[in-house]
């Protein structure tokens, strides 16, 4: 089933992977959501624990779990709380189990038969709290793979968001504030990255990219596809260089990138 093998990819679990400042002021802010009576977390789609290790750090006193249903992320967990293999259409705790539930980068993932029941699995076991985090307003580009010509969002984005769906969600929950977290970006990226799709048509489908149709992978195998690695040679050296100087020099704005949820229940 590529849709499940998709996030078996070694590549999207490395330690390091979330930890740079975009990702950190994302999930700070998260943070900083939950509030001071919370006494308990589950973190849905954990990934490879990243946000549950600031919590440790931050809230060392409260029972913190993580669910996910990628056995390579769970292998890969760099938090010390325990982590669950499972999906968010069955989550394996009771009623209200929890004070907080989280599930950020996750639900923009859902197929079309999971998005509500997974989101009636949060409502469930949330007994104050829910949080939230996803891309905001994403313009979804498609990539088309090169073995059957289906055209797929190479992340499995499968949907966009903003503060109206974001409003609507739950049944037994109210959105009681949200934030939008901004990323530095270029002015001309727009533009660029059409023109770079456009040169280089036969090469653009990314290295982690799994076909929903046809399985094809860059790599040709589902499970091992690792990070792109770019190669120490001079010519590469050189390349990146030019490419560092020539982007340091783009005039940059903050993009709206990602908008962060959170749920009382009512
Ligand atoms: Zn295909």
């Amino acid at each position: 089933m590529p849709e499940q093998d998709y996030y078996e990819a070694a590549a999207f679990w490395k330690p390091d992977r979330y930890i740079n400042p975009d990702e950190t002021e994302r999930l700070t802010t998260c943070a900083a959501f939950i509030t001071d009576d919370a006494q308990s977390l589950l973190d849905v789609g954990c990934g490879n624990g990243t946000f549950l290790t600031i919590l440790e750090r931050q809230r060392p006193a409260m029972r913190l779990n993580g669910l996910e249903r990628s056995r390579t992320a769970v292998q890969s967990a760099i938090c010390t709380s325990e982590v669950l293999e499972g999906a968010i259409t069955a989550i394996p705790f009771a009623d209200r189990a929890f004070d907080v539930v989280t599930a950020l980068e996750v639900i923009e993932h859902l197929p079309y038969q999971v998005y509500e029941h997974g989101l009636r699995e949060l409502e469930r076991v949330a007994a104050k709290g829910i949080l939230l985090s996803v891309p905001y307003r994403e313009n979804r580009v498609f990539t088309e793979c090169p073995n059957c010509g289906c055209r797929f969002h190479p992340n499995y984005h499968l949907r966009s968001f903003d503060e109206h769906v974001l409003e609507h969600l739950f049944q037994q929950f109210d959105c009681a504030a949200y934030e939008v977290v901004s990323i530095d970006d270029y002015w001309l990226a727009p533009v660029l990255r059409r023109l770079y799709r456009l040169l280089n048509r036969h090469q653009d489908y990314p290295k982690t990219a799994l076909c929903p149709q046809c399985g094809y992978t860059r790599s040709g195998g589902g499970h091992s596809r690792s990070a792109p690695a770019e190669s120490a040679s001079f010519l590469n050296r050189v390349r990146r260089y030019l490419r560092d100087t020539f982007k340091a020099r783009l005039p940059k704005y903050k993009r709206k990138n990602w908008i962060i949820a959170y749920y009382q229940r009512k």
